[in-house]
């Protein structure tokens, strides 16, 4: 006999500080310098297996990209046609396992991050992706460990999520995982969205083929190691990274091919829903697709506004972790009679910035992740120079010689739809576009439909009506709304993060909502008084 167990609710993990003279600076400092001086040959995992290809790719610093301290071996197509017959083994016994025992191998995970695997995923995450302490420590160990914990407790409420019952009937509302597998494909920026993006389906009783970004190999592979060390069955997450073109093709011609779980930019979204609707026909279940894409997120100050605020949301809305966050501030815009004193603060602020490489943590701003990324912010930032639609108020510097450095950078633009106030740019770039007081109403209109995106975005006023004005008029243009703070830094359990239109299917990483993507109910109706006869009372004469 089993008992009805209940998790621990839980709480957030709270976020360390690193100052100098501390015991986790000091523990962080020795876990750079020991991954820095090792060089880690990293295989796929497959069925538990380590599987080494030979064809290799380097696990750079972004900051200092001579120096690898790593490399991967890629699969092929021989590679994920075994990783899916190994999660296809594993899926039954997984599926069968009871939820206290899916459960704990999270919640131990999470321990063990929040204790002995603390350092060295911060490590590892500031090393490859170019993060200060605070920011790998939000990301890989926080956020991680509360997809982990939160996971599980939203897990437990749907169990606990039953239909109604009657005097004669029980109706029990049963949850497992799809049938097949599920793909998930994990962009660079969040070294815990990869985790995420594996665990959760997992979680659910389903299992997974992961394909981590190129760019956070090293740090995704140690998520694996971790998993195993807490418990996780062999097979039951199979770690292949590699060509992401010729691996998404040989998944999605897998006919238990059953659910995409993706984070990444828009059009590799877009491209590969059009390629699963292709294939269609060929799958034995219609394909879940979840998917959290770009965003263009906005500020937008009414003359009330406390500028102090809203100068201190703009620099680190626009420019923390180089401004390589789907919620980044990216676009602004501000009254014509507060723009003097807006502009004063805020280049003053931005030049206090100093960014380097990522060991000296005097630094707020780091290397943005690769030479793609960093060409692709130069190109916006020249054309905006030589634009006679914009002009650049600050920053603009863009160095490679050592590291992919690109300067915070604030450009005005006189019309508000030049390409750096509408499309996404990832990287330190905020754009200002300055309205005239009296066209509050139209410039939040133009707010509203200037961009094809609809992630976050951040309103500041004092006057609570006009707070009102402002969030009705942007109900949808965000799917994370702040009022008076920053766009970004959503929290696990308090803002379930995701957006619309372009910026994806706006399921809520870390939620209730997400986990029922990878669900499948069936509901068992018991009949305690099953009828004797086949006539109806109103057939009586
Ligand atoms: P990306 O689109 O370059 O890559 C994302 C993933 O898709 C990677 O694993 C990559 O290898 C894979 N990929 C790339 N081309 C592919 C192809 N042709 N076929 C199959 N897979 C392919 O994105 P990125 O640079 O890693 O991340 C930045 C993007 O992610 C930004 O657009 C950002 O807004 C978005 N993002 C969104 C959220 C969110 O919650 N909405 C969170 C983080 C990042």
């Amino acid at each position: 006999m089993n008992g009805i167990y209940q998790v621990r609710k839980p709480k957030n993990e709270p976020v360390r500080t690193y100052e100098a003279g501390s015991l986790d600076r000091h523990l962080l400092e020795e876990a750079l310098e020991e991954l820095k001086n090792d060089f880690l040959d990293i295989p796929l995992i497959i069925g538990g297996k380590e599987i080494r290809t030979g064809s290799t790719k380097a696990c750079i610093l972004p900051h200092d990209h001579q120096t690898s301290i790593g490399h991967y071996h890629q699969a092929g197509q021989e590679e994920v046609a075994m990783a899916i017959e190994a999660a296809l083994e594993a899926k039954a016994s997984w599926e069968k396992m009871p939820f206290q025992h899916k459960a704990s191998i999270f919640l131990k995970a999470a321990e063990l991050l929040s204790t002995t695997w603390r350092y060295k995923m911060n490590a590892a995450t500031m090393l490859v992706q170019s993060k200060n302490p605070h920011q790998a420590e939000i990301d890989v160990v926080c956020e991680l460990i509360d997809f982990f914990k939160f996971n599980v407790h939203f897990m437990e409420n749907i169990l606990r999520d039953q239909a109604l019952s009657t005097k004669e009937t029980w109706n029990r509302v049963e949850y497992t995982g799809l049938d097949g597998f599920i793909y998930a494909v994990s962009p660079f920026n969040f070294t815990s969205i990869g985790g995420n993006l594996a665990c959760a389906p997992a979680l659910c009783g389903n299992v997974v083929l992961w394909k981590p970004a190129s760019t956070a190999v090293y740090s995704n592979y140690m998520i694996m190691k971790l998993l195993e060390e807490a418990g996780m069955p062999k097979g039951v997450i199979n770690f292949v990274p590699g060509p992401s073109q010729s691996i998404t093709d040989a998944v999605l011609d897998h006919p238990e091919f059953s659910g995409f779980h993706y984070t990444g930019s828009t059009s590799v979204f877009s491209n590969i829903w059009l390629e699963i609707a292709k294939k269609l026909p060929t799958y034995r279940s219609y394909p879940r697709i979840v998917g959290e894409t770009g965003g263009k997120n906005f500020v937008f100050a009414h003359h009330s506004a406390d500028i102090d605020t809203l100068v201190v949301a703009l620099v680190r809305g626009a420019f923390e972790y180089q401004g390589q966050k789907c919620s980044a501030a990216a676009r602004t815009y501000i009254p014509e009679s507060i723009w003097p004193q807006v502009k004063d603060k805020l280049l003053k602020m931005t030049s206090q910035l100093t960014y380097g490489p990522i060991d000296d943590f005097k630094h707020f701003v780091n290397a943005v992740i690769d030479k793609r990324s960093f060409d692709r912010i130069k190109g916006y930032i020249e054309k905006a120079q030589t634009s006679s639609d914009s002009e650049l108020l600050f920053g603009g510097s863009c160095d490679d010689k050592v590291g992919y450095f690109v300067e915070p950078t604030i450009i005005q633009s006189f019309t508000p739809d030049s390409a750096t106030m509408v499309q996404e740019i990832f990287g330190p770039v905020l754009t200002v576009y300055v309205y005239k007081d009296e066209d509050f109403i139209q410039t939040l209109n133009l707010c509203e439909s200037s961009s094809p995106y609809a992630l976050t975005g951040a309103i500041f006023a004092k006057d609570r009506d006009v707070l009102l004005t402002m969030e009705n008029h942007l109900k949808k243009a965000a799917g994370n709304l702040y009022i008076n703070d920053k766009p970004t830094g959503a929290v696990v359990g308090q803002q379930p993060f995701g957006g619309s239109r372009a910026s994806g299917t706006n399921d809520k990483a870390g939620s209730k909502q997400n986990l029922m993507r990878w669900i499948n109910t069936r509901v068992v109706k018991e009949n305690f008084s099953s009828p004797t006869t086949y006539e109806y009372p109103f057939m009586s004469e």
